[in-house]
This record gives C-alpha cells, structure tokens and sequence, in this order.
C-alpha cells in the first residue's frame, strides 16, 4: 500500500501541475514548429579512425525555438513519439537533410535516426525512397539507424521493413549497441551493415575494465560477423586510440567536433575540398 502510495500521481502537487502545464505547452509549440521549419539537420562528422577522414555525418535533430532558443532532442522527440508526429517531423527533417547533402561529394554518407514508433509503419520504406526520389538523394548514400530497443516490439515487422529499406540499397546501423536487449542471435537475424558502441561504453573504458572488456568483445563480434563497428562519443585522442586498437573502423565524438548546422557543414566540406 505504501509503495501504491508513492507512485500514484499527485494531481494536486503544484510542481507536477507546472510539469503537465510545461509539456503540453511544448507540445502545442512542436506542433506549429514542424510545418514552421524550426526543426532543421545538424550534421556530425563520422570518422574513418584509420585515415582520419571524413565518410559521413549523422544527422540530428535541432529545435530552433524563436524564444527560447535550441531545444534538445533528448525533450522533443519523445514528445513526437507520443503524440505521433515523429512521422512528419522525420519526413521534414529528411527531406532538409537530403537536400543539403545532395550537392556534397558522393562518397559521403549519411546516417538517420528512426524512432522505434516510426518501425511500426510498414508504410515506412515506401515514404523514404519517395523522399529520396523527390529530392534526388541517391539511397546508396544513407543509412538508417535503429535502436535495439524498436526491433523486439514487433520483431516480423522490423525484420520485413529492414528487408524492403535494404532492397533499395539503403544500409541499417544498429544504434546504442549495448544499452539494449540485444544477443548474438538477434544480431545474426537481422541483416545489419554496422554496429554503433553506445558513447557510455566508449567513455567508460578508461577507468572500468568491464567496460572495456565489453567494447573488446562487440568490436570482436563485429569482425567475425563482417560488420564494420563505429565508436559513438570520442572526447579525446586517448579514446579515440583504444577505440581503433580494439578495431572499431569508424568514430564520432566531440573530438571532431559538435554537430553543426547545414550552412557550416558546407563550409567545412569546402575547406576539406569534399563538396
Ligand atoms: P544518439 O543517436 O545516440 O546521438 C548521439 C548523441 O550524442 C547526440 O546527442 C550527439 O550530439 C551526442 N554526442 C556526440 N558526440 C558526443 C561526445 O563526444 N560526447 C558527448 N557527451 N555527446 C556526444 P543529441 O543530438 O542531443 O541527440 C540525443 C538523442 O536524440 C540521439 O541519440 C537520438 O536518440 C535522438 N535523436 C536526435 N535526432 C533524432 C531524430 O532526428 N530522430 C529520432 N528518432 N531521434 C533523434
Ligand atoms: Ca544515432
Ligand atoms: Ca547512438
Ligand atoms: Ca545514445
């Protein structure tokens, strides 16, 4: 009775009162914001940590709010989770996206976050690669990414939509490895290109021999099942060498720099002569 106590929610608790006030204003607000154009790409450089090269940059979602300024994904989106506007949000944020990348070299990639809500739609494919025709991105040079967390909901459907995305040349990360539910077999079902190390693994393999123990046996799964592994979250050179000693191909992190917005991607692709 006492734990029942403790959970139930205090309708009367002026904190919780401001809380469901605050969120409903947000949503309010993410509704006139997608068809507003606030949501726009900002793009993080992946890292070939053999060549030091860039290979691609994952897009991620920015909120531009006219009062109070960048508003994080991590409040936003699961927001358009629940609401169901994650589907327009994603088809705005793509088509920004594509748009911006079509003219940059064509060995970049890009790599684009689908919420778990997204992979119950088996109209999924069907909507992107007519993104993709509509803005004349090539599918070769896009990657979805996909938590462990959206393939075990529906497990059939995630599997057949992977199958139709993957039928049109486009590539499947699968995102946060390790935070999930994820086994071996899961791994071996599901036709992956790529494997993400969650960044808290990353970060934590400096002081936590269990950790590092970890990233060593998924770097080591990923080789033995071709697929290649990227590093998420390297901060400092010291990360950046254990993640390539223990042979993951690719890295992201703060060391190559924050996400930037699609005006100073250019910029950067110009100064690097990969426009
Ligand atoms: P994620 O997919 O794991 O994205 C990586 C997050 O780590 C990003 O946060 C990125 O800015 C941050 N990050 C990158 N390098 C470093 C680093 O070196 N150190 C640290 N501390 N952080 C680093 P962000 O942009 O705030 O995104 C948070 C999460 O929101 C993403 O995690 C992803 O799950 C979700 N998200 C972002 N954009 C989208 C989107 O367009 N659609 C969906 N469905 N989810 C999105
Ligand atoms: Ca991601
Ligand atoms: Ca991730
Ligand atoms: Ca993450």
């Amino acid at each position: 009775a006492k734990e029942a106590g403790r959970n139930r929610l205090n309708w009367f608790d002026p904190a919780m009162a401001r809380s469901l006030h605050a969120r409903n204003e947000l949503e309010t607000a993410l509704r006139a914001a997608i068809p507003a154009g606030q949501i726009v790409p900002f793009f993080e450089q992946q890292i070939d940590l053999n060549t030091g090269q860039i290979v691609g940059f994952e897009v991620l979602a920015r909120w531009n709010h006219p009062v109070h300024g960048q508003i994080s994904p991590d409040r936003f989106i699961p927001i358009a989770e629940q609401t169901g506007m994650i589907a327009d949000l994603s088809t705005s944020l793509m088509t920004q996206a594509f748009l911006a990348a079509r003219d940059w070299d064509p060995s970049l990639t890009i790599s684009i976050n689908i919420s778990p809500v997204q992979l119950r739609d088996a109209w999924l494919p069907q909507k992107i690669i007519k993104l993709l025709l509509e803005t004349g991105f090539s599918a070769h040079r896009l990657e979805i990414e996909i938590t462990e967390r959206a393939l075990f909901e529906n497990l059939p459907l995630a599997q057949s939509i992977i199958g139709s995305l993957k039928n049109q040349g486009i590539r499947i990360a699968l995102d946060d490895f390790g935070t999930g539910y994820s086994s071996l077999g899961h791994l071996r079902a599901l036709p992956f290109d790529r494997i993400k190390i969650d960044r808290s693994f990353v970060q934590a393999i400096a002081e936590d021999q269990d950790s590092a123990a970890l990233v060593g046996a998924v770097a080591s799964v990923g080789a033995s099942l071709n697929l290649p592994v990227t590093a998420e979250g390297i901060e400092d050179l010291a990360a950046e060498a254990r993640m390539r000693a223990l042979g993951c191909a690719r890295g992201q992190g703060y060391l190559y720099g924050h996400p930037i917005d699609a005006a100073n991607t250019r910029r950067l692709l110009a100064e690097r002569r990969l426009l």
